[in-house]
């Protein structure tokens, strides 16, 4: 059986100290356990290039959080897809709900990243999800479609995240039934829209992933992983997420 891919966003954490106890604590296990599920950490990009020595010749890949959507010039405070691929980046985390609210990203301008990540050899993985008030009133699906259409470039290599943004950070999360639905929604999506193409592409479902609930999430049919935030900062529980993928 394939193993859920299992994706760790640090999100803006971990200073020098707390980033290194992290990584000797995933290598140490990574020495014990070689039928390790694939694992990606996406720490802040001050880490990225500090992180991705130590994980070189790992099972361990590294991913990025954001990318410009250029490739390089005047972008004061910008860091392009090129730039991560030259670090070693393999992964980078696009349209995540809190981009999109704090930074008022579109889908247009998500579906260009995604781009400049694929050119650059970066798999995107982009974020879906709708708020409490969407699923609420029951538009959740509108809101899904419009996004992965938006947000999904013409020609996608990458991998698409369900979070449902009620789920992010809060300890709730959405039921099996909740997840399986939309897993399901997702896919048939993605296959009217790219055909084969659309069959393989990885769809992760994120929000309060820990390990009591994950044994369940993994069951859900037509899952690809999990894109974990907190519980990937603290070592001992997202290795407990490696033993159970
Ligand atoms: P959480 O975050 O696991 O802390 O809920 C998930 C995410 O934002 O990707």
């Amino acid at each position: 059986m394939v193993k859920p891919i299992i994706i760790g966003n640090w999100k803006m954490n971990g200073l020098t100290q707390e980033a290194d106890h992290i990584v000797s604590s995933l290598l140490a296990y990574a020495e014990k356990n070689k039928d390790l599920a694939p694992t990606v950490i996406c720490p802040p990009f001050t880490q990225l290039y500090h992180i991705g020595k130590h994980l070189k010749n790992t099972p361990f890949e590294l991913g990025a959080q954001d990318c410009h959507v250029a490739e390089k010039g005047a972008y004061t405070g910008n860091i392009s897809a090129a730039m991560l691929n030259d670090i070693g980046v393999k992964y980078v985390i696009l349209g995540h709900s809190e981009r999109r609210s704090e930074y008022k990203e579109s889908n247009a301008l998500i579906n260009q990243k995604a781009t400049a990540a694929q050119n650059a050899n970066i798999l995107p993985v982009v974020c879906i999800g709708e708020t409490k008030e969407e699923r609420e009133s029951g538009q959740y699906k509108e809101v899904l479609a419009e996004q992965l259409k938006g947000s999904l470039p013409e020609h996608f290599v990458g991998l698409v995240a369900y979070e449902p943004i009620w789920a992010i950070g809060t300890g709730v999360t959405a039921t099996n039934e909740e997840i399986a639905e939309v897993i399901l929604f997702i896919r048939e999506k993605l296959v009217a829209q790219y055909g084969e193409n659309g069959k393989k592409t990885l769809i992760l479902y994120g929000g309060s992933v820990k390990p009591n609930n994950v044994k369940d999430i993994f069951a859900t049919s037509e899952l690809g992983g999990v894109l974990v935030g907190g519980v990937s900062l603290i070592p001992e529980d997202f290795l407990q997420l490696l033993t159970i993928a």
